[in-house]
């Protein structure tokens, strides 16, 4: 390396390190103050609503809430007052890096993970990530089947400030024994390595230990393991060792479970949140609800043709609702890695609402576990989701009442994310999300 290059290299991480100098220049729509004038807001931890609001946004955060709000000099007034304004939704198992064509591999992805390279699936992310926000879901949990880590470079590109979409609390790699849910040749496992980088073979505690420590250092926020993919699944206690290791960088852990002994295993461990029904019976359900257990049941509606069975989805109606009833700790979760022609993603994820109504789940528990729980699953809660001065400006509107009929929830007409708007009168408008340079700083990783 020539030394003038050192230098300049030298001056530019030296006034990089300079807290003045690396602040970026504000944007004239990030200081300017917007009023949103509130037909109805609805605060989903209550199940309540109130008339005629005012919200203040300022530099991407909520200001000030209530009826009486002074609205200040030269505001932006943007005026929802037809409309229903409440938090934004969470999907809280996603996996905008992968869909996979219902033809040939339904459901075993080898051919999009063969055909769809992980830059080709970055951009893919970024597609369903702006469908998602589009469909008024402002946070998502990505839990894996990402390719080469296209989740933590989306969700770096949106918080850097280059693409607008949800906040990600993404996975990285799922973490399994030999051969994730893969079951591949031992040609192309062993001379191929076909498994990586869907799944990240852990087998012995080291390399649990050194798996979970790869995906914090490519940018997870949350960790995905493998309990009982394969009959050689993880033990309570390497559940265990997997939680600790995770929570040394303040991550929590997901298992996918399918089988009760595996759910089981998991709850056992004390592990953050359970993926899939198939394993939780009635007994598991409510040892959920005595430790705290998330549970993200992935609950396929049967309007989504194909992607679950008359049998199947009986079952997964019944469980959601006797986990409902047993005060189950529930999110809305969607697995979707799929699409389907006619719908974006985020339309295929609002879809999921039909299992909960068949459930006989009331709105304002839909509702709530569609965002406050939401939150806290994703532990967002105290910087993200509710409408609340201090915290990050998203919010959706819709035509009717969610808490009347969740069914309003399929009609977002207003989409304001970080204090922007990205979707007004049904239609989106992401033009002040796309920027020229990592405008909210290089440092976010
Ligand atoms: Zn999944």
């Amino acid at each position: 390396m020539h030394k003038p290059i050192i230098a300049a290299l030298a001056l530019a991480l030296a006034a990089a390190s300079h807290p003045t100098a690396q602040q970026p220049a504000a944007s004239a729509s990030r200081t300017r103050i917007t009023a949103i004038r509130a037909g109805r807001l609805i605060d989903p931890d209550r199940g309540a609503a109130a008339a005629n609001q005012i919200v203040l946004v300022q530099d991407g955060l909520i200001r000030d809430v209530g009826p009486d709000v002074a609205i200040p000099a030269g505001a932006e007034i943007i005026d929802l007052s037809k409309l229903t304004v409440l938090p934004g939704l969470v999907d809280a198992h996603n996996h905008l890096a992968l869909t996979y064509k219902e033809d040939p591999e339904r459901n075993i992805y080898y051919f999009t993970y063969v055909m769809d390279p992980t830059p080709l699936r970055a951009i893919q992310a970024v597609s369903n990530g702006i469908q998602m926000l589009a469909s008024g879901f402002t946070i998502v949990r990505d839990m894996g089947n990402n390719g080469n880590y296209a989740d933590t470079a989306l969700r770096v590109a949106i918080e850097q400030g280059w693409v607008p979409g949800p906040t990600i609390v993404n996975s990285g790699i799922i973490i399994g024994p030999m051969g994730g849910q893969f079951y591949p040749t031992p040609e192309m496992a062993k001379d191929h390595n076909i498994v990586y980088p869907e799944y990240l073979d852990a087998d012995t505690h080291d390399e649990i230990v050194k798996a979970i420590r790869q995906n914090i250092l490519f940018g997870a926020k949350v960790i995905k393991i493998c309990v009982d993919c394969k009959p050689y699944g993880y033990t309570a206690d390497e559940i265990r060792l997997a939680i600790g290791e995770a929570a040394k960088a303040g991550l929590k852990v997901e298992g996918h479970c399918q089988t009760v002994a595996g759910a089981r295993r998991a709850i056992e461990a004390g592990i953050w949140s359970i993926a899939h029904d198939s394993g939780l019976t009635d007994e598991l359900n409510k040892m959920m609800a005595d430790k705290g257990v998330w549970r993200a049941g992935t609950e396929t509606p049967l309007t989504l043709t194909g992607h679950t069975t008359k049998a199947r989805y009986d079952r997964t109606v019944a469980g959601l609702r006797n986990a409902w009833q047993s005060k189950t700790p529930l999110t809305f979760s969607t697995d979707a890695d799929y699409f389907v022609p006619g719908k974006t993603r985020g339309e295929v994820a609002i879809e999921f609402i039909e299992t909960w109504k068949a459930a006989g789940i009331p709105p304002a528990d839909i509702l709530r576990a569609m965002t406050t729980n939401g939150y806290k699953v994703s532990e967002t809660e105290k910087t993200r989701g509710p409408i609340r001065s201090g915290l990050a400006a998203d919010l959706i509107a819709v035509t009717g009442n969610p808490l009347e009929s969740i069914d309003a929830l399929r009609d977002v007409r207003f989409v304001m994310k970080d204090g922007l708007v990205f979707k007004r009168d049904g239609v989106i408008v992401p033009g002040p999300f796309f920027n020229p340079g990592p405008v909210k700083g290089w440092r976010i990783r």
